[in-house]
Parts: C-alpha cells; structure tokens; sequence
C-alpha cells in the first residue's frame, strides 16, 4: 500500500511546470524534484568538456560519472553538478538549445530515470519533466498535462528572462521553445505525450496561483 503523495507534472517547454510544482510543493510540505535540471545539468558538463553532442558513447559515459543533486540553501533550491552549484547556469540559452540532443539518449535516460526514482523512492514528491506520468512515476496518485499556447509560453520566458536582466529575441525564444518541444515529442525514447490517466490543464489563461490552486484542489479530490 502507498501511503505517499506522489504527483506527476509533465508538459511542453515553458508552461510553467516548475514555478507550480515548486510552489504546490511548498503548500502540500512535500519534496520538488525538477527532472529536467538534471538533464540540464548533463549538458553544460557535456558542453564544458566540449563533447559531440551527436556522440551517443561519450555522452552516455558521462552520464556514469558524474553527480547531480538537489539541496536547500538558505531556503533556495539549488542544482548541484559534482558538488558545485549550478543552478543559474543551467538556465543558459546555450544549455537550452542543446538539451534536447542530450535528452534523446536513451542510455542517458536509463541513469538519470533510475536516479529519480531513487529520489522518489518512499517519499511525498511532486517531480516535473516530460516522461514522468508515462516512463518515471507511472503510479503517480495524480497526472497533470500542463499546457499552454506557444505565445504565452514564450510571454513567460521572456518576462522571466527580462526581469533578470537578459536580452532576448522574443521571436529566437519561440523558435527555441518550439524547436525544443518538436525534438521531445519525436524521439523514440520516452517522448513527450500525455499520459492516459493524465488531467490535462490548459494554462493560457489562468494566473500561476489558480493554476496551483486546481492542483491542489484535484489532490484533494484523488485521495
Ligand atoms: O523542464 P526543462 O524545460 O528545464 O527541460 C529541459 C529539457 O530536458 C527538455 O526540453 C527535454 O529535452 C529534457 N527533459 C526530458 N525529460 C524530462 C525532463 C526534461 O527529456 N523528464
């Protein structure tokens, strides 16, 4: 018997995935664990040590070696790549454009599948990505579908991008967006799609906190 909350956030790139599953994570005092960091993570070290990103080998023993973990610091959740605290630059547009290519590895998918279900193991989790309803956590107690149209996707980012001070194209930030979601929905592994039981939740129009406020109502209602 599971006696755990667990939930499963997938959706297309920028529908606001980790901003509500960080957030209904707070409210329900469960863990957040953001898959697609990881696999962030994985590229800028492919990218550091300047690796072909079309050679599956290499990339996949790079995945063996090396160790990302998640921690609190000073009530910040931080990314950690073999110790060192990568959160910000995992958020590169570089990272962002080449991600996908990493992610189609299956190799690299077993390892970092097998580790977030090492993360969730016997634990209240909510984890975000593209495969966890369907590959990672097929036994979630709840499924959600974010979605939202590829405009308001790409408002977000680049709102979220400018209020850090960096400069953007909006329609290069669409293009990446779209280019990003079609590499994810094609791949032969683990790709990109609903889950059957999923709850599909349409974003365009609802502001963060209702969004988190259906979540959590649906959560209710599941249990
Ligand atoms: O969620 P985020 O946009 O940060 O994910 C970055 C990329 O990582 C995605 O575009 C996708 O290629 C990959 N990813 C994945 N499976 C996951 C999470 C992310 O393939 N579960």
């Amino acid at each position: 018997m599971q006696s755990d909350l667990v939930i499963a956030i997938d959706g297309p790139a920028g529908a606001g995935k980790s901003t509500v599953a960080k957030k209904v994570a707070d409210r329900l005092g469960i863990i957040y664990i953001d898959t697609g960091a990881m696999y962030r993570a994985l590229t800028l070290e492919a990218l550091r040590r300047e690796i072909n990103l079309n050679n599956e080998e290499k990339l996949s023993n790079l995945a063996q070696q090396i160790e990302i973990e998640f921690e609190k610091i000073d009530g910040e959740d931080k990314v950690l790549l073999n110790g060192e605290d990568v959160s910000q630059e995992i958020r590169s547009q570089k990272v962002s454009n080449y991600v996908s290519l990493v992610a189609k590895v299956s190799t690299v998918r077993k390892k970092l599948v097998n580790l977030q279900q090492r993360m969730a193991r016997s634990k209240s989790v909510i984890m975000d990505g593209r495969d966890i309803g369907t590959v990672v956590l097929p036994n979630a107690d709840l499924k959600i579908f974010l979605t939202a149209s590829v405009q308001e996707r790409t408002r977000r980012r680049y709102n979220e991008l400018q209020t850090k001070g960096k400069v953007v194209e909006f329609d290069e930030l669409k293009e990446e967006i779209l280019r990003r979601d079609k590499l994810d929905k094609e791949r032969e592994v683990a790709p990109l799609k609903k889950a059957k039981d999923a709850i599909e939740l349409d974003s365009t129009d609802l502001t963060i906190e209702e969004v988190i406020d259906r979540i959590i109502k649906l959560c209710q209602e599941e249990l």
